[in-house]
């Protein structure tokens, strides 16, 4: 690495480490039942999401931007440096790394938005200098290609490869502006984001169906909606509808790329999970902006399928590595390949699942989509369940190492090789994982609420504070102190006099939720997976809603249909699901012995010196040794002595925290 390289890594590790600039309004969805508050209207203060907040911007941002700023594993701005003419060299890593350096960007963006720093703002304009050295005058941004054609290349040509990934960058690129744009009033990346959205509008103005299908891993219905809401320029969202609209002309398309089939014929979730749930959150994107009811048809069978019989207990999505498509597939002529797939119906495998850490985002920011256009708090139970379970679960406590895949059993030995670490790891290849897992963390607090005219919904609980102007007035100054996930009380104190509906939000999970004001019990009942009203009362500073959310431990069993979970339970908690990990077991007790009694009786438990503090899930179980199953399929079943031992269970996100292990989400169920 050069000297001039070596500084550069230097300032970019400053750019990580210091963020201004002033919040500013969100953009408002066309057709949309709730609102998003802007970015940094709501900040945690303390408790589970402010830890994952400071651990995000102390340590996440810093590592991931020495590491994009050019080591050994990969190059990320460098990329960018080289195809600008600054530096000499050859393009290194995959084709989608600048769409991962423009969610680093996000992430910088919004943690700017609570934590105002100058200088951390400038850094970022460092890394947005680059980029736009790196654009072609006619606004065309692909380092790859870019870096090609400056070594002479006489075949590099904007989108030639489907597998280039530069409508995924692009995308990327656009909803970074967007957010950096809206944080900071600047309007550098905003130039660049526009300069090649124009390029996009004058090169597919009568784009053929191949466009559509170099299209993969669609960010770019989000992005494109998120710069026309950013910049009112109807362009760009006019291109949204038309390269969406060019997805139903595509012939011979197949599953992985959800091509198949023209959208609106579609009714499951299918194919590449990353890419089938970016469709759909687009898809919600497009409608809130047009209200067009054929984009909106399609995604409650979509959403349907996937919930009853394609997501995993921990909102994870995709249970396949590679394959053929399960929909083609009773007509031959029509199976088509998939990898990093959702599976057939009720095929949730838990060793193999892939679980893409992506695609459980993908489904949480589909699901806060079909929140924001509805108000159901089902969808938000979904968003919920993701990012407690199989989005943190993507990244370890210390914020530097990351999951790509998101298994729920992991074995010694696997029965199988698999592509994906099985530990987290500081980088690899496919490195879509760690930024995107960044910006949603520092994004957390703007899925906590939403707003609509008179009212204030609280989707997420955490202790923090909350001040934003309802859409007509008037200002809401709230706090919230609570130690949610791990109790499930809730105190929400008015801090400003004003005239509006609170809208809480009672978890599906939740029974017989209670709610007080000033002291005085509420006699409405709160029902499971809807938003409880407090109706429209002059609130004054200092009144105070008190929720109490009970979190009894919950024995869950799946549908007798998932083969893999037969005669199993696994436990949850409030929102959180749980895990036996090997670190846990009674000495000489193994993962394979342990059986849940036919009536559990787990209790938590807060453990503050455990996993960052966490609680636990105790209770008695049982153990029968498997015995040696070495070189054998199937054997007669020996009758075996189970003894009683005491078991503790630790939250699914905090596993592979103390080095390898075993783990189990679903544990067999023992018959006595
Ligand atoms: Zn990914």
């Amino acid at each position: 690495m050069s000297d001039r390289i070596k500084s550069k890594t230097r300032s970019f590790l400053l750019l990580l480490a210091l963020f201004i600039g002033p919040a500013v309004s969100a953009q408002t969805p066309g057709r949309a039942a709730v609102q998003p508050l802007a970015l940094g209207e709501a900040r945690w203060t303390s408790g589970f999401w402010a830890d994952r907040f400071d651990t995000c911007i102390h340590r996440t941002l810093p590592a991931m931007g020495a590491l994009m700023a050019g080591t050994n594993y990969s190059q990320f701005l460098v990329n960018f440096e080289i195809a600008a003419g600054r530096v000499e060299g050859r393009h290194r890593g995959a084709p989608f790394n600048d769409g991962d350096f423009y969610k680093l960007l996000e992430a910088a963006s919004a943690a700017v938005a609570v934590t105002h720093d100058e200088f951390f703002d400038n850094r970022i304009d460092f890394g947005i200098d680059a980029i736009a050295a790196a654009q072609r005058a006619d606004g065309y941004l692909h380092t790859p290609e870019l870096i090609a054609e400056r070594r002479g290349d006489p075949n590099a040509a904007p989108f030639q490869d489907r597998n280039n990934f530069e409508m995924y960058n692009l995308g990327h690129l656009f909803t970074a502006a967007a957010v950096h744009h809206r944080v900071t009033g600047k309007t550098n990346l905003l130039t660049v984001a526009r300069k090649a959205a124009d390029f996009l509008c004058a090169t597919f103005s009568n784009a053929t169906p191949e466009v559509a299908r170099s299209s993969v891993c669609p960010s770019h219905y989000m992005g494109l909606v998120d710069l026309y809401r950013e910049t009112r320029e109807p362009r760009y969202l006019e291109l949204a509808k038309a390269l969406f609209a060019l997805r139903d002309r595509i012939s011979n398309g197949g599953d992985d790329n959800q091509d198949r089939l023209p959208f609106e014929q579609q009714t499951n979730a299918m194919g590449h999970a990353v890419r089938a749930n970016y469709l759909y959150a687009g898809a919600v994107d497009l409608f809130l902006e047009t209200g067009d009811a054929a984009l909106w048809r399609p995604l409650e069978p979509i959403w349907t399928n996937l919930v009853e019989r394609k997501m995993y207990l921990t909102g994870g999505c995709g249970a396949l590595y590679d394959g053929a498509s399960p929909d083609g597939a009773r007509d031959q002529k029509s199976i088509t390949r998939v990898h990093q797939a959702y599976g057939r119906d009720y095929q949730l495998p838990n060793v193999t699942a892939h679980s893409e850490t992506c695609a459980n985002i993908g489904n949480a920011l589909w699901n806060w989509r079909m929140f924001l256009a509805t108000g159901e708090a089902r969808f938000m139970d979904v968003a919920e369940l993701a990012f407690y379970n199989s989005v943190l679960s993507g990244g370890s406590l210390d914020g530097t190492n990351f999951f790509y895949t998101n298994p729920l059993r992991v074995t010694e030995p696997l029965p199988t090789p698999l592509r994906w670490s099985r530990t987290r790891v500081p980088f690899m290849s496919s490195f879509c994982c760690p930024p995107n897992l960044a910006r949603t963390v520092a994004e957390m607090s703007g899925y906590a609420y939403g707003k609509s005219p008179g009212a204030i919904w609280l989707n997420l609980y955490g202790a923090g504070t909350l001040e934003t102007e309802l859409p007509g007035g008037p200002r809401v100054k709230l706090r919230q102190e609570t130690e949610y996930p791990w109790s499930g009380r809730v105190r929400v104190v008015v801090e400003q006099d004003g005239e509006f509906t609170v809208k809480l939000r009672i978890p599906g999970w939740c029974h017989n939720a209670s709610i007080r004001i000033n002291g005085a019990a509420l006699n409405d009942a709160a029902i499971p997976a809807t938003y409880f009203d407090i109706h429209p009362r002059a609130w004054r500073a200092g009144d105070a809603v008190e929720l109490d959310l009970p979190m009894p431990v919950r024995v869950m069993e799946a549908n007798p249909l998932v083969e893999e979970d037969v005669n199993q339970v696994a436990l949850q908690r409030g929102p959180i699901v749980y895990c036996l990990e090997s670190p846990d077991l009674p000495r000489g007790v193994r993962l394979a012995d342990v059986m849940i009694p036919a009536n559990p009786k787990f209790a938590g438990r807060y453990d503050s010196r455990l996993l960052g503090g966490v609680v636990v899930l105790e209770g008695p179980a049982l153990a029968r040794p498997a015995g040696d199953w070495t070189g054998r399929l199937y054997r007669e079943s020996q009758p075996a002595e189970s003894k009683a031992i005491n078991l503790r269970l630790i939250p699914y996100f905090t596993w592979q925290n103390r080095g390898p292990s075993e783990m189990s989400v679903w544990l067999p169920r023992s018959g006595g």
